[in-house]
């Protein structure tokens, strides 16, 4: 078995938002060049691959038929804004958003098959905030929530957990997973109520999902120290719980710092922790079995760094970035203070569903 798979194709590229979206093809050009740069994927343990195109029943796992046919009518006559503003497809967008989707699938399916034992998609447009029958915060497709669907739905697995680090709140995937057990949704992000809206403490799912969606908003500038203390006092406590046999992880590098959208402050040795820990846990309860699938990160300095650091990390190999947030970015005690008492509220919400002390 190939420890890691590394999905990415040149198609990804040909999203077009416009000369001056944030979402723009150059991220995946800086990471793919990235890892060509590390060598990483000519080892023996690490293997580019191709991915595969979803078809429409497959989104339909998550999304509603009208909703994709206006996706495709609106691409067919050349693209256009897709919401209320920043959600932009090209005349190609349709085409690629099924790549990505396809990406997330080929991932988990190649996982699940033991081709390998655990797959980074570098795909793009990405898929968090998307919902049913919504696009939304530069998302159009669901892709990993297509992908845990299809490893419910189609695969036969019966709990999966999605781990949402995207800077903001994954408020599609939260939706589509409200009120089921079968998927486990868990997202660390910063304050939600600029956008998109939700991800507080509070929201913890309903009916069969009562307990199985779990919310950590912390405030503008949270750096590592406090993130990763939300990290292992609730999200892995919670995780060895529900004891997952499939790890997915949105993975958005607009945490780190120098983001240009995004408002925490993590360095690159937060993602290095959070991943060395993701990776124990996929060991521990699931065979190793992990997928992480791109979200946002637009910091061009970074974007390709953190990729391979994620990369290095499922794949065991050695990467060190030299990164330390300067004191201008950090917040202040006042956040400090305010991001306690969310974690506190957090373990209140949770603690009849979960052992947290
Ligand atoms: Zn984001």
């Amino acid at each position: 078995m190939t420890k890691t798979a590394v999905i990415y194709s040149p198609i990804y590229l040909k999203h077009d938002p416009g000369p001056t979206h944030p979402e723009s093809p150059k991220r995946l050009e800086i990471m793919i060049n990235e890892l060509k740069k590390s060598r990483f994927l000519e080892k023996e343990d690490c293997k580019l691959l191709e991915p595969r195109e979803a078809n429409e029943t497959e989104l339909q796992l998550v999304h509603k038929a009208d909703y994709i046919e206006l996706v495709k009518k609106i691409c067919l006559k050349g693209g256009g804004i897709l919401d209320l503003g920043d959600t932009v497809a090209s005349a190609e967008s349709f085409k690629v958003a099924k790549y990505a989707a396809g990406g997330a699938l080929k991932a988990v399916e190649q996982v699940l098959e033991g081709k390998f034992k655990n797959a980074f998609t570098l795909v793009r447009p990405p898929g968090h905030h998307a919902g049913s029958y919504y696009p939304c915060g530069f998302c159009i497709f669901n892709n990993i929530a297509i992908a845990a669907q299809h490893l419910i739905q189609n695969l036969g697995l019966e709990k999966v957990l999605i781990l949402d680090i995207d800077a903001h709140h994954g408020n599609g995937t939260q939706e589509i997973f409200y009120n089921t057990n079968k998927v486990f949704y868990i997202s660390l992000h910063q304050d939600p109520r600029g956008f998109p809206g939700t991800g507080f403490p509070d929201e913890i799912g309903e009916g069969k999902g009562l307990g199985f969606t779990l919310n950590v908003p912390f405030p503008f500038r949270t750096s590592d120290e406090i993130y990763l203390e939300a990290f292992n006092s609730i999200v892995v406590p919670v995780i060895e719980q529900y004891a997952p046999q499939f790890i997915l992880v949105s993975t958005g590098f607009d945490c780190h710092y120098t983001d240009p959208v995004a408002s925490l402050c993590l360095s690159a040795n937060a993602y290095s922790v959070i991943f060395e820990k993701i990776v124990k846990l996929a060991d521990k309860y699931c065979g190793g079995k992990l997928v992480a699938v791109l979200e946002g990160g637009y910091s061009f300095s970074f974007i390709g760094k953190l990729a391979a650091l994620a990369v290095s990390k499922m794949a065991s190999f050695e990467y060190l970035i030299d990164d330390q947030v300067p004191e201008r970015y950090v917040g202040n005690e006042i956040v400090k203070k305010n991001a306690e008492k969310i974690l506190k509220e957090v373990k209140n919400y949770h603690s009849s569903f979960w052992n947290l002390d």
